[in-house]
């Protein structure tokens, strides 16, 4: 799945089960780090043939297993306020990602990318799922439209958005125009 589906994957239950704003953030990291095996693919710009060989044979591969969610949810554990229970639910969302990605992440030639679950383990399973549809397929649009919608909504009705990380008045702002458009019902 691309990276948007996967944070608001990430966002939109994060949002709804952390007890702290810096939890939230956490949580929509753990949804999206395993695709940061896929920054080979920014080394492209610098030297093509080496930045796609790189994309190739690491994507999927160095941050789609488990040691690497072990290491992604103790990392969100320690930074988190609340830190247990955080680390397990960035461990779950972290699980989200791979079957998400089992769901809908083939490619338009028709790779399905498969999850080396315990890589580097010598004859780990390699999973894939037949009925994998591509990325860019009609599943993974209507699940983003249908995130996208609980995004808008849940910021309405919670009364902040992530634009808070970045500027609270520009948040107020973005809350206060949602709640003209779309009141809360009483
Ligand atoms: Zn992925």
């Amino acid at each position: 799945m691309n990276i948007i589906t996967h944070a608001l994957l990430g966002w939109v239950p994060g949002q709804r089960l952390a007890t702290h704003r810096r939890d939230a953030l956490l949580l929509t990291g753990a949804a999206m780090a395993p695709d940061l095996d896929g920054l080979g693919v920014l080394a492209s710009v610098a030297d093509p043939a080496r930045g796609l060989a790189w994309f190739s044979q690491y994507h999927h591969v160095l941050a789609h297993n488990l040691w690497a969610g072990l290491a992604i949810s103790s990392t969100v554990g320690l930074l988190a306020r609340d830190g247990w229970r955080t680390a397990l639910w960035a461990f779950l969302f972290f699980h989200l990602h791979l079957l998400g990605d089992l769901a809908g992440a083939r490619g338009p030639d028709g790779e399905s990318w498969p999850i080396w679950y315990l890589w580097p383990v010598e004859g780990g399973p390699a999973l894939t799922w037949s009925g994998q549809w591509e990325i860019n397929a009609w599943p993974n649009l209507l699940l983003t439209v249908g995130l996208l919608f609980l995004f808008f909504r849940q910021a309405r009705d919670f009364g902040w958005s992530p634009l808070w990380y970045l500027s609270a008045r520009a948040d107020a702002a973005f809350v206060a125009t949602l709640r003209r458009r779309f009141p809360l019902s009483a």
